[in-house]
């Protein structure tokens, strides 16, 4: 599981891989002739016990995927899934998580107090400084890096028209542009209509808006599971048959109303490897670090087994 080829002084959540390491990674995968599409891993005899295939996917749809994997996954001829965003193609700003981190990370200095308005509820907080070592009855303070996860966790769960607002007032907060970076954003539409016929690629859906499934009700998460599949496939102008939840999270109902989709799988966060009894409509993935091509072996081998049976092809 891949999000960006890129590189950024902040990345969180471990996101991005730098095009050099990407490179590196999708070797080892051409070397070992590792390389395989998810339609047959997780297809019939797909599954190896060797653990000697890996299937590439990206999730979001960022425009690096075209700028900067593409011509590494051609190179390497490695079959590849992007999982898109359908209701942010195009768009000119950033993923909300996106514009929150630059809003609160970085060594840019931030006013000391902030009060939020998230839906009706207004929070107040006291930022202290990253590297002070605060005596207990100053517990109401709290660093930028707390803040950031405290406020992910509660924007996480806002529709999505609300999440761009808040997210809009705390750039205007932090005295940062609104706008972001032109390499930072989602794929525009034609471009992914493009890539839907391109042999290495596939496209899969990852709902309209990029809601955390589990916090919406059956009705909401239908309609973002349903209306970003369906656009997604009048886009490309063919039958999609592959899913992906945002940020890894469903329940029961979501993952009905995606069997619902007849699609062939649906893909998780959930850290392991598919086997032979996976759930087709819940696979696990490992998220890819920002590592060498040496590391990315040894991880693979070390934590999961994977790779472990084949010498490189020469
Ligand atoms: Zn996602």
């Amino acid at each position: 599981m891949y999000h960006r080829i890129a590189e950024e002084a902040e990345d969180p959540w471990d996101l991005c891989v730098s095009p050099d390491h990407f490179a590196e990674q999708m070797e080892v995968i051409a070397r070992r002739d590792a390389r395989i599409d998810l339609d047959e891993l997780a297809g019939k005899g797909g599954f190896d016990r060797a653990g000697n295939r890996l299937a590439v996917t990206f999730d979001d749809g960022y425009i690096d995927n075209i700028t900067r994997a593409l011509p590494v996954l051609e190179q390497f001829e490695i079959p590849a899934t992007f999982f898109v965003v359908s209701g942010a193609l195009g768009r000119n700003r950033e993923f909300w998580w996106d514009g929150l981190e630059r809003a609160l990370l970085g060594s840019a200095p931030l006013p000391t107090t902030l009060s939020i308005d998230l839906a009706g509820r207004v929070l107040e907080f006291e930022l202290a400084d990253d590297d002070a070592r605060l005596p207990a009855r100053q517990g109401a303070s709290i660093s930028r890096q707390k803040l950031f996860l405290l406020l992910w966790e509660e924007i996480v769960r806002l529709p999505p028209d609300r999440q761009d607002d808040v997210v809009d007032r705390l750039l205007a907060w932090a005295g940062k542009p609104v706008a972001a970076a032109s390499t930072r954003v989602a794929a525009g539409a034609q471009d992914i209509a493009r890539l839907a016929s391109h042999p290495l690629i596939r496209i899969g859906s990852h709902t309209a808006h990029h809601i955390s499934l589990p916090d919406f009700a059956a009705d909401t998460q239908r309609s973002e599971i349903e209306a970003g599949h369906r656009m997604l496939e009048e886009l490309v102008g063919h039958r999609i048959n592959r899913f992906c939840y945002p940020y890894g999270r469903y329940d029961d109902s979501a993952r009905d109303i995606v069997r619902g989709l007849k699609v062939d799988f649906a893909c998780t966060s959930r850290e392991s490897v598919v086997t032979a009894r996976s759930d087709h409509l819940a696979l696990p993935r490992l998220q890819v670090k920002n590592i060498n091509g040496e590391s990315f072996v040894a991880w693979l081998r070390g934590n999961y087994h994977l790779i472990a049976g084949r010498a490189p092809v020469h």
